[in-house]
């Protein structure tokens, strides 16, 4: 195993379609968390802020050229984080790349043929998997010789059982790659690597987490293993979320073709952009904002939201045997009370009994001490995940650019 210097630091990125949010974290065996920011607006309005571990803003907004390619940001990036980091050197960069395939069921060392593979998957998703991709070419250009760990979304979800990976399709679609991958593993398995602490009944039995922020889905594990979980093929299906639809009738699409002439990139865009909370409200995708009006509209958005939950919670409970814990995470788990309540009370059949005190002051426990569920909110924290498997993997590399 090659030793760290306590002067080096884990690098991580998570690029989304229009921003690049790294953290900063120590390379020891906790990895210490050092600062974090953002790249917000790119493609419009490109503009830099960052924080330091305990919250307190260290940089910016900084507005960055508009023109600026993925390559001229994350120079900028890479140039004012060496500037702050006192001493301490980048010694590797973990990023969060959406699609594995079924051959990534675990984080890799980011290597030609690697990324070839991952460049292969960009059919599959199209409007995610290049903007993971771009940052990984631009820090190999940059600085060619740090190592590079790619942590994907999909790899917690390769423990599902066969059955709970396909689709009712023809078997040629299904070996071509139609299948049901999964997301938002990293935030899952985050959850599952803190519950031994907090109910060892929930890490050992049948929970269900709710990673609930503007991309929405729910994982059922049985002993910290994912069994099923609500996003299939792509980022587009399952819950209700921001502004992707969820579960659609595939009849749906025909229609919008047929009937309605659109082509696949104006779908695509509507999938993304226009449905959900935004396009049921006609007023945002912001859950804040939502709870905050009085319109009809945004009143049936919410209870579209929670009713989605609670139906996949049945099916999800389904799917383990039985349900023993429930877990809500991300923004809208972690901070919306009226949503955890709402999903609660409609899912007492499944024998949740909510502490209602507990939710509305944000406890970490919220259901009663006699209910059969237990019921948690934890804040999940994906780029410590990432962090921590880039660490392992460079820690066993031979002598590479690791003090
Ligand atoms: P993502 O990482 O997928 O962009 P987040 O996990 O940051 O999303 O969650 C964003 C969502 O969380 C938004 O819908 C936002 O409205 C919601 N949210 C954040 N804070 C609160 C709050 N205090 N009350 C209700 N919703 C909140």
């Amino acid at each position: 195993m090659t030793p760290t210097d306590t002067k080096d630091v884990i690098l991580t990125l998570n690029a989304g379609s229009s921003s690049i949010k790294f953290a900063i974290f120590s390379a020891v065996n906790d990895a210490e968390y050092l600062m974090q920011g953002e790249i917000e607006g790119i493609g419009k309005r490109p503009r830099f802020h960052a924080r330091d571990r305990n919250g307190a803003a260290i940089a910016g907004p900084q507005a960055i050229k508009a023109d600026a390619s993925v390559h001229d940001l994350m120079q900028v990036l890479l140039e004012w984080i060496n500037r702050h980091l006192e001493g301490r050197k980048i010694v590797a960069a973990g990023h969060r790349v959406v699609l594995g395939g079924l051959e990534h069921a675990e984080p890799v060392l980011i290597e030609a043929a690697v990324l070839d593979r991952l460049r292969a998957l960009i059919p599959l998703v199209p409007v995610h998997q290049p903007r993971n991709l771009e940052p990984i070419d631009a820090l190999a250009k940059l600085n060619p010789t740090m190592p590079q760990v790619a942590c994907f979304d999909t790899s917690f979800h390769r423990t599902m059982p066969e059955v709970a990976q396909l689709y009712g399709l023809p078997r040629k679609f299904t070996d071509e790659g139609a299948r049901r991958y999964g997301f938002h593993g990293l935030s899952y398995e985050y959850i599952a690597g803190v519950l031994p602490k907090i109910d060892d009944r929930a890490a050992k039995g049948r929970t269900v987490v709710a990673h609930l922020g503007n991309g929405a889905s729910m994982c059922a594990m049985i002993g910290g293993r994912s069994v099923a979980t609500t996003m299939g093929f792509s980022p587009l299906g399952g819950l209700v979320m921001g502004t992707r639809p969820g579960e659609l009738d595939p009849g749906i699409l025909l229609w919008l073709m047929q009937a309605k002439g659109m082509d696949d990139k104006a779908i695509e865009s509507m999938l993304y952009h226009d449905c959900g909370l935004k396009g049921v409200s006609g007023i945002s995708n912001d859950m804040r904002d939502l709870l905050a009006s009085d319109d009809p509209h945004a009143k049936q958005a919410i209870a579209l939201f929670n009713y989605r939950i609670c139906w996949e919670l049945g099916a999800l409970a389904a799917a383990a045997g039985g349900l023993d814990a429930l877990v809500f995470t991300a923004g809208i788990g972690e901070n919306a009370s009226a949503v955890r309540e709402a999903v609660c009370q409609q899912s007492s059949w499944l024998g949740i009994e909510l502490d209602a005190p507990a939710n509305a002051r944000g406890a970490e426990r919220i259901s009663t001490r006699t209910s059969r569920v237990s019921v948690w909110v934890i804040p999940t924290d994906e780029e410590r995940v990432i962090a921590m498997h880039t660490l392992k993997l460079v820690q066993r590399l031979p002598e590479r650019g690791v003090a």
